[in-house]
């Protein structure tokens, strides 16, 4: 019996990014660690590896695929209400003991991690996004920088259907990847975890490589939002909450910032919950630093009016949620203030079409009669 990445080993193709070193070594530059690899070994990630001097890269399946509000994401300020259709592979180059998605993202690493890879090609899931009603793409569930190719064949095939794209990512890029990104990538969601390095080598990567990407996306034009996922007694001091807000107020005061609330998951069981408290107190220091944008998320009607989108010259009310429930939209055609007229940073669309979904589903393509895992 074939194990998972012996199978992986056989969805593969050439990789675009990465350069050819002596003896028989490559370098990736998919993400921030830039593994050289020789021949006949894997990537820090385990699904990027090096045969006979040439580094092979996932291809031809996802390890997850779900209609999403583009709430979920988050995305706050890029086409409220839309239908973001999801996907996702395997692996990730980091192993946060946290990870809310670690069926996916360290199904390489841990025999626990049960996860059927389904076959897939970019033309089936865009006719599917499209057909559910969607109107963004977007790779998520495990990190999507390590499967840059293939995002990028399916970007695209939705790019050509009329749809919009986005990355959920950690992070942990490259200027190679970035640049590689750039002309098939709107939106990007990168998680910044900590403001402490040592925290950082804890989850097996480094601090600096996300910060460089939170400024070279923001530089590029892509539309970013962070988040940062609340851990009582890991990232929640008011001094590093200070730091962190004031590197990305110092990014743009534009840039939305989420912080969300940690439930015990995987193998991070001793801190507590988070508190709307504690969320409350993080917004707090964020708005302070100069951040305009500051929500709490996974608290639905917990958190006062850190759910919704006010104008931040005038105060009026812009948008209304409760989860990923849009309960008022009153933005102007331009993505101003119907008040003050401010523009609103953000991707607007020309009007609030309603939701098709304000909770996850199931598309036709994890239906369908074309379903079938790779063996
Ligand atoms: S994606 Fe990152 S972890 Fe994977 S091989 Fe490339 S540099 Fe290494």
């Amino acid at each position: 019996m074939k194990t998972l990445g012996e199978i992986l080993q056989e969805s593969v193709r050439e990789g675009e990014l990465y350069e050819k070193l002596d003896n028989g070594f490559v370098r990736c530059f998919a993400c921030g660690h830039a593994c050289p690899i020789p021949a006949g070994q894997v990537g820090v990630c385990k699904v990027r590896f090096n045969r006979s001097g040439k580094l092979y890269v996932p291809w031809g399946y996802v390890g997850a695929v779900q209609c999403d509000p583009i709430e979920k994401k988050p995305f706050y300020h890029a086409y409220p209400g839309a239908l973001a259709y999801s996907f996702g592979m395997l692996g990730c180059d980091l192993h946060c003991s946290y990870c809310q998605n670690w069926v996916t993202s360290q199904a390489l690493r841990d025999s626990r991690a049960l996860s059927s890879p389904l076959r897939a090609t970019p033309e089936t899931l865009v006719s599917d996004a499209v057909s559910q009603g969607a109107k963004v793409m977007v790779s998520t569930y495990n990190e999507p920088l390590i499967t840059s190719e293939w995002a990028v064949a399916i970007f695209k095939e939705a790019r050509a259907a009329g749809l919009k794209t986005g990355y959920v990512s950690n992070g942990n890029g490259t200027p190679q990847v970035m640049e590689y990104l750039r002309p098939w990538i709107d939106l990007y969601k990168i998680d910044l975890k900590s403001f402490d390095d040592r925290h950082y080598r804890q989850l097996g990567g480094r601090l600096q490589p996300i910060l460089d990407t939170i400024q070279r996306t923001h530089a590029m034009g892509f539309w970013v939002e962070i988040v940062t996922l609340l851990v009582e007694g890991f990232n929640d001091s008011d001094d590093e909450l200070k730091r962190l807000t004031e590197f990305l107020a110092g990014v743009s005061p534009d840039i939305p910032w989420h912080v969300t609330a940690f439930h015990k998951d995987y193998k991070m069981t001793d801190p507590s919950d988070t508190t709307p408290g504690t969320l409350k107190r993080a917004a707090a220091i964020g708005k302070a630093a100069g951040l305009r944008f500051v929500y709490a998320g996974n608290m639905p009607g917990r958190v006062g009016g850190l759910e919704n989108t006010h104008c931040p010259d005038c105060g009026t009310l812009l948008i209304e949620r409760h989860g990923y429930h849009i309960s008022k939209y009153l933005m102007t055609r331009e993505g101003n203030c119907p008040s003050c007229n401010a523009a609103i940073p953000g991707r607007w669309a020309e009007r609030f079409a309603g939701q098709i979904a304000s909770a996850p589903y199931l598309p036709d393509f994890r239906r369908g009669a074309q379903l079938t895992t790779l063996d």
